[in-house]
């Protein structure tokens, strides 16, 4: 596969991706999915995997001439887990539940292994990853020995590459929810129906530093979900927890996890609601604490606007019912709403709410979902802590 001469600005060295406009037009025998070695200048400079159907025409797995096998695979784990033990989050104490592979960031581009506990869940979405499916569950079953592996390759990406839905157990025992610690916090991943592979490992570092922000606080954790953030702040010290959500099976979890980690159960509610309806029906400032993390409300380069208005929305009503003195975590995980175009937005939305705020510290995605330098497309995730001033 030839990179075209004059590729130009399309053709950035060392990025992973290559664009369709990049290359010259692939010979006939070359198949979606296959493994492909890409030629600059008539020198062989990388290895990765085709598409036939992604914009993304090959995703770089390495930067030589090489075979993808199975002693390839390997390797690829064995550093991707070695990466965790020595950065983290592996060091923490009492902590099981960790990301062990993130897609192109570990050179292992569509695959996604997440374990909680002894349960490993792993998530496939492009062609070429999909045909290494057995070798990875077998490199997974030797070098991580779970109890079992489950596949949750369910995502929109996988229909954007012409691959069927595939879910169910690959090995091991069958069982329904996959019980982890975090900090010492007892969690329970939702893994054959929850949302991604059941829970959100990326918000470690923001439940983390919640648990050191909530002594006596009442707190409001907004797109709870499983209440993942409410239980830190419990487990800080919280008086008390509302979780509001529109599903009912997540809120359900909030509750089981509220009692698996002892907690009385008086000191929690559930509001099964719309956020943006429930947000904009309250007026008062009556929280000392509130967390705000919404779905990922810019999904493409053409949502921008829209999805800065939304963002804007729901903070400027979160403002509303901050008490003064109160603390203010708010979160993005759209890779277009970068930190900056936050605070920019943090700024109208206090304008409008008539509240001064201090930014005392932020936090990103955690160390198991790196950003490799030449690859800042995997940086998404970015929370803003504050504290809110009333006039
Ligand atoms: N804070 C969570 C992750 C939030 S994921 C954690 O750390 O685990 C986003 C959540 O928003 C999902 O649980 C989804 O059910 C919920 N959601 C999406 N749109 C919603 C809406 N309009 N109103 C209420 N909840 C919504």
């Amino acid at each position: 596969m030839r990179i075209k001469k004059n590729a130009g600005a399309q053709f950035r060295p060392y990025h992973p991706w290559i664009y369709t406009g990049s290359l010259e037009k692939p010979s006939d025998d070359i198949q979606h999915g296959d493994f492909v070695h890409v030629e600059l200048d008539g020198t062989i400079i990388a290895t990765g995997m085709y598409s036939r159907h992604s914009m993304i025409a090959v995703r770089l797995m390495a930067y030589k001439r090489t075979t993808i096998d199975k002693e390839w695979v390997r390797e690829r784990i064995q550093k991707a887990i070695r990466l965790r033990q020595d950065f983290g989050p592996l060091p923490l104490p009492q902590t099981t539940g960790w990301r062990v592979i993130f897609g192109q960031s570990d050179a292992l581009p569509g695959l996604v292994a997440d374990k909680y506990g002894d349960t490993v869940v792993i998530q496939i979405s492009t062609a070429g990853m999909d045909t290494l499916r057995d070798i990875i569950v077998e490199c997974l079953i030797e070098e991580l020995k779970p109890r079992c592996i489950y596949e949750r390759s369910d995502m929109v990406a996988r229909s954007e590459e012409k691959l069927p839905n595939r879910t169910g157990l690959c090995y091991g025992e069958d069982f329904e929810y996959a019980e982890f610690l975090e900090s010492g916090r007892r969690y329970l991943a939702d893994f054959k129906a929850g949302q991604k592979t059941g829970f959100y490992l990326d918000q470690r570092e923001l439940r983390n530093a919640i648990g050191e922000f909530s002594r006596n606080k009442k707190a409001v954790d907004i797109f709870s979900y499983t209440g993942a953030a409410g239980i830190a702040a419990l487990a800080g010290g919280a008086s008390s927890v509302e979780f509001v959500d529109s599903s009912a099976s997540a809120l359900d979890l909030c509750r089981r996890h509220t009692i698996l980690n002892n907690f009385p159960e008086q000191n929690i509610t559930t509001t099964e609601a719309d956020v943006f309806q429930w947000i904009a029906d309250k007026k008062e400032p009556e929280y000392d604490l509130v967390m705000l993390d919404p779905p990922a409300l810019i999904k493409s380069r053409k949502h921008i606007e829209a999805g800065k208005k939304a963002y804007h929305f729901l903070n400027r009503a979160a403002l509303r019912i901050i008490k003064d003195g109160g603390l203010f975590v708010t979160s993005s995980c759209s890779a277009y709403m970068t930190h900056d175009m936050m605070v920019e937005m943090l700024i109208n939305a206090l304008k409008q709410a008539n509240v001064g705020l201090t930014i005392f510290k932020t936090v990103q995605q955690s160390p198991d979902h790196h950003v490799p330098v030449f690859f800042p497309e995997a940086f998404y995730l970015k929370s803003i802590f504050c504290t809110v001033q009333r006039f």
